[in-house]
């Protein structure tokens, strides 16, 4: 797939990202109609080049570049199959500024094999949800999970709206068009954990919690309805944080669209839900555990390359299981003996976790098989090693990027090589191996 003008594409997202440069900051000032669904915007890219190149590539889909800068000079370029590219010498350790004027109307990134992904119109709003390819469907970005950023993003609205960015508001502004909303993400951050979400909404706060933690939710949604499962959300923050280190972010954000979504949608420092997930019943409470886990699981501590996503839901579903525990629902060995049983009548030939292939990248199986695998390496360590390795491992690669060979030599170098080789099987092999059991049962 990969050819000489696509260094460095990551193959189960191929064509997206240059491997060439990095970003370091990205400025988005953007204005949006939401009637009509109309997007005009200026992002400024502070780039480090990496290697010395001819060029560079930003991914941009769906949307008309207007016009270029580079170091506030014009430059020259061709937008085509949603690659901007932009010619000129490029010496390594060159740091250099890339302005993009651009707009159109977003729409969602489609992929045969990952589906859509992206800046999204509800009914009187919108959602971004962009994993894993759907950032370039609303700015001018290096598309790969391996580029981390500092973001400020100011957004004009109408008035009526409220505005969620995953970063600190810094506080609206009125102007004859609307309001314009300004946020900070001083956390590093990939671009498919970027988001915007606009609505009719109210903020509900949950105190409790070392960081404000709130529900946005829509006129139709009382406080009361949340009773039972997002006021539980400080509770689960706390947990979470007292096994595996502080929460990682300045605060947390739970979106509910007045729309019905079929899943929620981590983003950093903030998750999206449709009003469907408002129930007290364990499909919908695991969900928004799971969606607060991955703030470390996934947000803070990030994979390179998409064929690791076990490293992100292999322990978000491991974390459902812990809140079971915690909340008196379950047990994490009942939870793990269930889902063994479920995963041993399925088909596993096909499945690889430690590299499932792009079309399985977000199989239900990977969850399970990952989070079963996570339990073997607990039981194998006990409880006590367990929570030192793998809060050492977020501690060590907080706001950085990792795989899962960086994941086997950290547990070999804490726990020893037979440690790491446990997991082998799990994640190598397809054969699902036995039911990890306590060694007293
Ligand atoms: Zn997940």
């Amino acid at each position: 797939m990969r050819s000489a003008g696509e260094p460095g594409s990551d193959p189960y997202v191929p064509r997206h990202g240059d491997a060439r440069y990095e970003v370091l900051h990205y400025d988005l000032s953007l204005d949006y109609r939401v009637e009509g669904n109309r997007l005009e915007g200026e992002a400024t890219l502070s780039c480090r080049v990496l290697a010395e190149a001819e060029s560079l590539m930003l991914d941009l889909h769906g949307l008309a570049v207007q016009k270029v800068w580079v170091d506030g000079r014009p430059q020259r370029f061709t937008h085509a199959r949603s690659r901007l590219t932009l010619k000129l010498p490029l010496a390594a350790g060159r740091e250099l500024s890339v302005r993009v004027k651009y707009a159109g109307t977003p729409r969602p990134m489609r992929s045969r094999a990952l589906g859509a992904a992206g800046w999204e119109e509800l009914e009187d709003g919108v959602i971004v949800a962009a994993q894993p390819h759907g950032a370039p469907s609303w700015y001018p970005c290096n598309d790969r999970p391996d580029d981390k950023a500092t973001y400020s993003i100011a957004l004009s609205t109408p008035a009526g709206y409220t505005v969620a960015v995953s970063g600190e508001l810094q506080g609206t502004r009125r102007t004859s068009r609307g309001v314009v909303w300004s946020f900070e993400q001083t956390a590093p951050m990939p671009t498919y954990l970027a988001t915007v979400q606009i609505g009719r909404y109210r903020e509900i706060e949950h105190p409790g919690a070392p960081v404000p933690v709130r529900t946005l939710a829509p006129a139709v949604i009382e406080e009361s309805d949340l009773a039972g499962s997002f006021d539980l959300q400080p509770e689960m923050l706390a947990f979470f944080a007292r096994l595996f280190g502080p929460y990682p972010f300045t605060s947390y954000t739970a979106v509910i669209t007045e729309d019905e979504l079929e899943i929620p949608l981590e983003s950093q420092g903030l998750s999206t839900f449709g009003s469907n997930f408002v129930d007290t019943d364990w499909e919908s409470v695991r969900l928004i555990a799971h969606e607060l886990s991955h703030q470390w699981f996934g947000n803070s501590v990030t994979l390179q390359r998409w064929q690791d996503i076990w490293l992100h839901e292999g322990f978000a579903c491991y974390c459902e299981w812990l809140w079971a525990e915690e909340s008196g629902v379950s047990t994490v060995q009942a939870e793990v003996e269930k889902h063994h049983a479920l995963l041993a009548g399925l088909a596993q030939d096909d499945l690889v976790l430690a590299d499932p292939g792009r079309d399985l990248m977000f199989d239900d199986r990977v969850y399970k098989r990952g989070a079963l695998a996570v339990h073997a390496l607990r039981l194998h360590l006990g409880d006590e090693s367990f929570v030192q390795i793998v809060r050492s491992w977020l501690e060590e690669h907080r706001f950085g990027t990792v795989s899962t060979e960086m994941f086997l030599e950290h547990v070999a170098q804490q726990a020893g090589d037979e440690a790491a080789a446990l997991l082998d099987p799990w994640l190598r092999e397809t054969a699902l191996p036995t039911c990890p059991v306590p060694a007293s049962a």
